[in-house]
């Protein structure tokens, strides 16, 4: 069975789904296409009043939409409830700017008038990861429903149930049939999606491995995709950083989303200087997490998404151990029921074990002292992955200089604050292409068309 809710802080089977059948999914891939030919005829105002109205209701029953996600995938209820809210706001956003957004652009050839307008491309496909179930909806529906496509979405095995609840909050906000859809599927099923001619763009958030394949699938079909990847991304700290203020953010940038964020802070590079203090006072504060109940508002340690999220994570630290890594705190399953792993920091990873080049996606953090700023800058560079980082001064043009120098997507100046509905958000390297969010996100799936008006005759 590929679709369970499974809740990771007892191990509690709660509900199983059946897969499409493969008429089914045909069906529905022909209602998206029709849907398409009407909805890409609607004006920003009618759209607006969906989009609009989808966000409206999750800020209006916040509980609601987060407890399957603390059920499923056992992220801490406070952070549920704020991603929800997040979540509304980012459709209220795109209701708002999109017109503006996709408003035709002047250009000033030598001869005649010209411009550039953006047209809907048609059924773009999602396939979205477990870790922010309803956030990383909401990024491809706001942008891509408001440009007048047409969404369908495969959705992660282990979070059926907020799967399904979104699909049904734009039934509830009044889009037409087929708008939005959501495929309860198998991979050889999304292959034959990406594949299907109705389908015209496809945008993934996911694992490296996910990526490849789907992109690959997608450029044979030569069609547009973005890839949302996995990322690990450097936390430095300079020596001239406020240390108490560095390590609240260094402990909220690794224990957010119990660890489980493609941008998480993953390895802290620190100044020779501060090192030592920085590592006592990031150790004790990791260690004052306790475990607990995610539905319970004071917890502050939730479990894993699911078991075997825990399996893996724990068999790539013994990996990291087994080839040279130190255990500087944690490093265990937590001896309770549920997924639960210690916190846990790990020092001395050479650049030949493994572990120095892998996303570690959980409450692990990779530890690196190093002599200076160049060396944290070239440590911090000294990666296959490019998505976010961060660096900690006290001054604030040198921080902006070390952004500047670090090959990634994003960079954050003295705070990780990941992500906002206005601010693109995407990496290089193998943590993919294409950028989500903003007025880019809106670009990524439209037809942007010449349209030149010219008086000449033809060359003879
Ligand atoms: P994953 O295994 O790649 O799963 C992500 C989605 O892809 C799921 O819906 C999964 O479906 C599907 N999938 C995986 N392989 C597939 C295939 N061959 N064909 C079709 N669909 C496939 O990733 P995850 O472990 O759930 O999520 C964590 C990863 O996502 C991390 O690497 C993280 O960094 C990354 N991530 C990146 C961003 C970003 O914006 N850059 C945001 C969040 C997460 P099933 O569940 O059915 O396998």
């Amino acid at each position: 069975m590929s679709y369970q809710s499974v809740n990771p802080y007892d191990g509690k089977l709660l509900k199983t789904f059946e897969n499409l059948t493969d008429k089914q999914l045909d069906k529905a891939i022909a209602t998206a296409a029709t849907c398409f030919e009407t909805w890409r005829r609607t004006s920003f105002a009618e759209r607006a009043a969906i989009v609009a109205k989808a966000g409206a209701i999750m800020h209006a029953r916040v509980d609601e939409f987060a407890r399957p996600m603390t059920l499923e995938m056992g992220k801490r209820i406070s952070e549920a409830r704020g991603e929800v809210e997040f979540s509304s706001n980012i459709l209220a956003y795109y209701a708002k700017n999109a017109e503006r957004f996709l408003a035709p652009t002047k250009l000033h050839p030598a001869v005649g008038e010209a411009h550039m307008e953006s047209s809907p491309i048609g059924v773009i496909f999602g396939v979205e990861p477990w870790n922010f179930p309803y956030y990383q909806l909401a990024r491809v529906a706001g942008p891509h429903l408001m440009a007048g496509n047409v969404l369908m979405v495969k959705h992660a095995g282990c979070v059926p149930q907020c799967a399904l609840a979104f699909e049904q909050l734009w039934i509830e906000a009044g889009a037409p049939v087929g708008l939005y859809t959501n495929l309860l599927i198998t991979h050889d099923q999304s292959d034959r999606v990406v594949d299907d001619p109705r389908i015209r763009g496809v945008a993934l958030t996911g694992s490296v491995a996910a990526g490849k394949s789907i992109a690959a699938r997608a450029g044979q079909n030569l069609k547009v995709s973005s890839m949302e990847l996995g990322g690990s991304d450097a936390f430095i700290v300079l020596e001239d950083a406020d240390l108490d203020h560095t390590v609240k953010w260094a402990v909220w940038g690794k224990m957010y989303n119990t660890g489980q964020t493609c941008c998480a802070a993953k390895r802290f590079i620190v100044v020779e200087e501060l090192a030592d203090k920085f590592l006592d006072k990031f150790q004790a504060a990791l260690g004052a997490l306790k475990p607990g109940d995610p539905m319970v508002e004071a917890t502050t340690l939730g479990p894993l998404s699911t078991e075997s999220a825990l399996v893996d994570l724990l068999k790539q630290v013994n990996g990291a151990i087994s080839k040279g890594a130190k255990v500087v705190l944690g490093g265990k399953r937590i001896d309770r029921p549920g997924s639960f792993m210690e916190p846990t920091i790990l020092t001395d990873i050479k650049p030949e074990n493994p572990a120095f080049r892998q996303e570690f996606f959980g409450p692990v953090a990779l530890f690196f002292r190093v002599k200076n700023e160049e060396e944290a800058i070239a440590l911090a560079n000294d990666s296959d992955f490019g998505l976010g980082g961060s660096v900690f001064t006290k001054d604030v043009a040198r921080g902006k200089r070390v952004a500047s120098r670090i090959d990634t997507g994003m960079m954050f100046v003295n705070n990780i604050s990941w992500s906002d509905a206005e601010l693109p958000f995407g990496g290089i390297k193998n943590s993919g292409y294409g950028r989500e969010l903003g007025d880019m996100g809106i670009q990524e799936f439209v037809n942007k068309k010449l349209v030149r008006v010219a008086s000449m005759e033809a060359p003879a």
